[in-house]
């Protein structure tokens, strides 16, 4: 934990590590940069994730339905889209070390003292990028051994420099000028071929986004439901990008998942702009409900100037993850551009048929988009915790008991005894039938609690001998680490109620 609290990423891998949340894929072959495996607890907090969203933003909603499309599609949907044409992210290499940057995640500037440049520093997008950039004009300063103040830095992206600057700018991995190249479209979307020949004919892509998979079967959609306007079409399901630096563990990966809702809205200004403001609000809402601390999340419009020219406006909602204040997820208003670009392209009348005015449009649409991994991230960044039990420092993860991978630790109070290993076994079984539960008879009932306060289990019951006599077993909470004594018709209220 950091002085405001927070805890650092060392201790999220080393958790994610240690007990089986996460590994870095193919690890016995030393590992494949930006790509990861979930392991037994990981795999069990993603689904608990994806379910509370489908759960919440589709079956409990009348105006919402699901969809689960191939990752693989003609490549014409990419094309249309705009994405074999535009998907890429501005990318620089170093010459001499081979490393490979993103240009809008690469910073430089000039050093100058007294009007006098005496050349360029350059630093790695990163919460204290400034502070750095000072450190090394001033490094350069005393090298060159100037004399007088150093005016204030202004650093821009890589990506936004001037020809005459490129042979300047040092390369972060040498810290000298002249080998970077200057910044280049490179596209994000992976290539695969469909069928036995490798030939230009059989190229396809892994799809960077699920949102085209809604777009291309809303003609079908609409078709076999009764589904009205407003209506909204939810997926979930990977994606893929080829990102040039993959970093700080799952948040920028290769390969991800992502949930994304196409709501599909009349036409004209103000339809949009309430609906934007209401998914904004609603999709708030939802990471609170889900435990994420409401004080680390931030809302940002995007500037016009710089959103994409088919869209009207981009929320993003921001978590404060510990390398920074980032994206979690993007709430977009994209206009009818979509539909638009597929109906051209495939020459198919999309158009929505409003039988009570006769009208027939293109519908808008507000494209909520939250990626699981992210989600994932963000949950344990706000979950972990520490506190003193005991005279002792515990680690926890207060994780809602929604999300939490399992939901209630069962324990004999002892193992050599069989009447209660019997009865424990007995109340296994029964919760076992309705939610994931975990069976431990081995250590002291102090540590089992410990082993189960780490993983984020909301609930524990022992089984000793008071249970043999009047059935009643000890239940403890994990975050308050109070004890209450009940029958099992209150065990099971008390986790229904929170799960
Ligand atoms: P960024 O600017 O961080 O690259 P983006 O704006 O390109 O993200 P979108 O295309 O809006 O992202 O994707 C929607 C959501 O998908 C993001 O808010 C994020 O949660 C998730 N996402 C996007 N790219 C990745 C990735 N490489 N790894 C993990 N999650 C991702």
């Amino acid at each position: 934990m950091d002085k405001a609290g927070q805890v650092s990423m060392e201790a999220i891998v080393s958790l994610c590590r240690r007990r089986g949340f996460i590994f870095q894929s193919s690890e016995i072959y030393g590992g494949l940069n930006g790509f990861f495996d979930y392991g037994p607890l990981g795999v069990e907090l993603r689904n608990n994730i994806k379910q509370a969203w489908w759960r919440d933003m589709v079956q409990s909603r009348e105006d919402m339905v699901g969809l689960d499309s191939s990752i693989i599609a003609h490549p014409r949907v990419w094309k249309a889209s705009g994405h074999i044409e535009g998907f890429s992210d501005p990318m620089v290499d170093c010459r001499v070390s081979k490393m490979r940057y993103r240009a809008d995640q690469l910073f430089f500037a000039p050093v100058v003292v007294e009007g006098r440049v005496l050349g360029y520093v350059s630093v790695l997008e990163d919460v204290d990028m400034q502070a750095q950039a000072e450190e090394a004009a001033n490094k350069l300063k005393r090298k060159l051994a100037v004399q007088g103040s150093l005016e204030a830095l202004v650093l821009q992206p890589y990506a936004e420099s001037r020809p005459e600057q490129w042979a300047l700018v040092p390369s972060p991995a040498t810290g000298e000028p002249g080998s970077l190249t200057a910044p280049r479209a490179f596209n994000l979307m992976f290539e695969t071929h469909v069928g036995a020949l490798q030939d230009a004919a059989s190229v396809a892509y892994l799809r960077p986004e699920t949102a085209q998979g809604i777009f291309i079967n809303f003609r079908n959609v609409l078709d076999s439901t009764r589904i009205k306007l407003p209506f909204g079409i939810a997926q979930i399901g990977k994606a893929f990008r080829n990102e040039i630096t993959p970093r700080n563990f799952i948040f920028r990966s290769r390969e991800f998942e992502q949930m994304e809702i196409e709501y599909f809205i009349p036409l004209g200004e103000e339809t949009w702009r309430k609906a934007h403001a209401e998914w904004i609000q609603t999709r708030r809402r939802w990471l609170e409900s889900m435990g994420l601390d409401p004080k680390r999340l931030k809302e940002q419009a995007h500037p016009q100037e710089k959103l994409a020219h088919y869209a009207c406006a981009c929320t993003d909602i921001l978590f404060d993850f510990p390398f920074g204040t980032q994206e979690l997820e993007g709430i977009a208003a994209r206009g009818n551009y979509d539909l638009t670009q597929h109906s051209t392209h495939s020459g198919k009348n999309l158009e929505y048929h409003d039988e009570v005015t006769g009208e027939r449009f293109l519908p808008q649409v507000i494209e909520p988009s939250l990626g699981v991994d992210r989600m994932l991230l963000a949950v344990l960044c706000s979950a972990y915790s520490t506190d003193v039990i005991d005279g002792e420092e515990r680690q926890f993860l207060r994780l809602h008991p929604r999300l939490a991978p399992i939901k209630v630790g069962i324990f004999p109070l002892v193992k050599n005894k069989p009447e209660l290993v019997q009865k424990a076994r007995e109340y296994y079984e029964r919760l076992n039938r309705r939610w994931n539960v975990f069976y431990d008879a081995s250590g002291a009932i102090g540590r089992r609690y410990r082993r189960m306060d780490e993983i984020g289990t909301p609930f524990c019951i022992t089984i000793d001998y008071q249970t043999l006599e009047d059935q009643s077993v000890t239940l403890r909470h994990r975050d308050s680490a109070v004890q209450q004594r009940m029958g099992m018709e209150g065990v099971m209220a008390v986790v229904g109620e929170a799960v």
